[in-house]
């Protein structure tokens, strides 16, 4: 069979009016993404260029400097009107995306979403209160030193985010009960040569499965949905995320984002003082100057979407590798489209260029499906 044929009919399974919808929704998530981005940018130019921190820096430093209030203040009221702007936007895009994809009236979504982005302006503003003094403390102090010392804390702090997966921690499991999915997840165990200690159920319904574990020794978690699906369906799904292990690919992501803080600290410090008097504060003299604290947050911002694009760049490769390895291993190219189909996630089966780089951690279903179907082609049907 013509692997793209044997594809089309694996996609031709779900209904139209649910692949029309989902394309719909990855359109106005794209259109969403652009404009959140505008918005928020522009907040920052606009309180630089119309002067609000530089005034109210002004009044309380009038008598004499006072460093840590002016940071905190300026710092709060940069981040009070920056999430006011952005709440009711952002409670606007998720009832909109909601109502796409679900049928639904926006408005209802509205007001819950609305409720829900206001509760998040209070903890920003305070979050910002308290982080922003010390850290304008350490770049006066140390003024050259300052990007080595942050980034350092920030690398070390994505390793230890890494380290639950990597020592497999977690709520106690039972090992999974014998049967058919348990079977098969022996078999795949032996056939990939994986050290797996035991397999183990959770009953978490958000649990999917997991493979953690590092340096010899791994764990199996099964989650309710799989423990119940087609034992050839767990197999393939499981070997998939086994290829994740076998590949480093968490500790990956891990490092592609501690680079990206590093790279952010540094970048912060060489351009947060152009680009503030650039975006119309023109006597900021450097980073540490709480009248560039905009220009700071359009950089954080900046860095942050590049480091998303990265790891999405990096997740879209190790996923076509963690399907090959499924592949290889599982052998199971049907049981792969299956539940591929069945845990589809309802965006775009065949989205745009720019969708895809900007969103997908994996590559679009239609891709997915082809390569197994192109497999199973290539290993005699
Ligand atoms: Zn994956």
């Amino acid at each position: 069979v013509n692997p793209s044929v044997a594809a089309s009919a694996w996609l031709a399974r779900i209904p139209q009016a649910e692949r029309i919808a989902a394309h719909r929704f990855t359109d106005a998530r794209l259109v969403a993404w652009a404009m959140g981005g505008v918005l928020l940018i522009s907040a920052c130019w606009i309180l630089s260029r119309r002067g609000v921190l530089g005034r109210l820096r002004k009044r309380l430093e009038a008598g004499r400097p006072r460093p840590w209030v002016t940071s905190a203040l300026l710092a709060g009221v940069l981040a009070l009107a920056v999430a006011t702007v952005k709440a009711p936007y952002d409670a606007f895009a998720a009832a909109w995306l909601g109502s796409i994809a679900t049928g639904a009236r926006l408005g209802p979504g509205f007001a819950a979403h609305l409720k829900q982005s206001f509760a998040g302006v209070c903890p920003a503003t305070l979050a910002a209160m308290l982080v922003i003094p010390p850290l304008h403390w350490l770049m006066r102090r140390a003024p050259r030193l300052w990007p080595a010392l942050l980034g350092g804390a920030l690398f070390a702090l994505a390793l230890a985010a890494w380290t639950p997966y990597a020592l497999s921690l977690g709520p106690h499991l039972q090992p999974a009960p014998s049967g058919a999915v348990r079977d098969g997840l022996e078999r795949l165990v032996i056939e990939a040569k994986l050290p797996v200690r035991d397999i183990y159920v959770s009953n978490d319904p958000n649990v999917d499965a997991d493979v953690t574990g590092v340096f010899g020794r791994a764990q199996v978690v099964v989650g309710p949905e799989l423990m119940a699906a087609p034992p050839a369906e767990t197999r393939a799904f499981i070997a998939h995320i086994m290829g994740h292990y076998a590949h480093g690919d968490i500790l990956a992501i891990f490092v592609i984002y501690g680079c990206f803080a590093v790279l952010a600290v540094f970048a912060a410090q060489k351009y947060a003082a152009p680009m503030a008097r650039f975006m119309g504060a023109r006597q900021v003299g450097g980073p540490a100057d709480p009248e560039a604290l905009p220009a700071l947050l359009v950089v954080a911002v900046l860095s942050v979407a590049a480091a998303g694009l990265a790891e999405g760049a990096y997740l879209r490769w190790a996923n076509v590798r963690a399907d090959a390895y499924s592949l290889n291993h599982a052998r199971e190219p049907d049981a792969l489209a299956a539940v591929l189909e069945r845990e589809w996630d309802h965006e775009s089966v065949d989205p745009s260029p720019i969708e895809t780089f900007l969103f997908y951690t994996h590559p679009p279903l239609e891709d997915r499906i082809l390569h197994a179907m192109t497999w199973k082609a290539q290993h005699g049907g």
